[in-house]
């Protein structure tokens, strides 16, 4: 038994790597995907204050086509009063005229405000622009690096892989069942040594009995507390009584 806890023991260090690898990987990979959020998310933004501008500038550009089209008529109802005679009808044309005037002054201050606004959204969105182009330069650089640390988790785990399929081969079916379970459900540790007493698993006492059955190591002994496979390694005191 001493011989199979020990390829046991060295299969979890492989399992130990393997899991500690594969933890690094998964947070690399959800940094990528967290700042690939960021980035989506930022260019959602840039388009919608895209076509907010754009909405604006339309509203200008039919505001001055109205201006204009305003303009022709006062112009040609000053033209028509050129041609007339009656001082009633002159009267009545000049007020149509003043109230065109008073019209398109008043469009031409919104008009004035919408190039403002446009302005204003310009410098944002070209602000906004920057910020994505840098933050999207720096990721790509970041990125790479990134990927190539996760090419090199998967191939050091393909390896961590082949070599516990070895070292598999050397251990009773069984064991290794029941040691995968404990692995899972122990946090990864599910074979530890007894030092002075103690389990190295949970840190509480081995009766002496259990220790005792521990060193002749004929058969499996699981830790009264914790229940991981309890093993003593040779180079400890103890060792003699074997
Ligand atoms: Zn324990």
């Amino acid at each position: 038994m001493r011989e199979q806890i020990e390829i046991l023991a060295s299969l979890q260090n492989v399992d130990r790597e393997i899991r500690e690898k594969s933890g690094v990987k998964v947070v690399l990979l959800a940094e990528i995907q967290k700042k690939e959020e960021e980035i989506r998310t930022k260019c959602a933004d840039i388009a919608l204050f895209r076509a907010e501008w754009s909405e604006k500038d339309k509203q200008r550009q039919e505001k001055e086509q109205l201006l204009q089209e305003e303009s022709k008529k006062a112009t040609e109802k000053r033209m028509r009063m050129n041609r007339i005679k009656n001082i009633k009808e002159l009267q009545a044309l000049q007020r149509e005229i003043d109230q065109i005037k008073l019209g398109n002054s008043q469009l031409e201050e919104e008009v004035i405000k919408l190039l403002e606004e446009a302005e204003s959204y310009a410098s944002a969105l070209r602000a906004k622009e920057e910020e994505l182009r840098q933050l999207e330069a720096a990721w790509r650089e970041k990125q790479g690096e990134i990927e190539a640390q996760v090419a090199g988790i998967e191939r050091a785990v393909a390896e961590a892989s082949a070599l516990r399929q070895a070292i598999a081969t050397r251990l009773n079916r069984e064991l290794i069942e029941r040691y995968e379970l404990i692995f899972s459900r122990r946090g990864g540790m599910a074979v530890v040594t007894v030092s002075d007493g103690i389990c190295q698993g949970c840190y509480m006492n081995i009766p002496p009995q259990l220790w005792n059955e521990i060193i002749k190591s004929e058969k499996l002994i699981l830790c009264p507390s914790c229940h991981r496979i309890l093993y003593s390694k040779p180079t400890v005191p103890n060792d003699k009584q074997l």
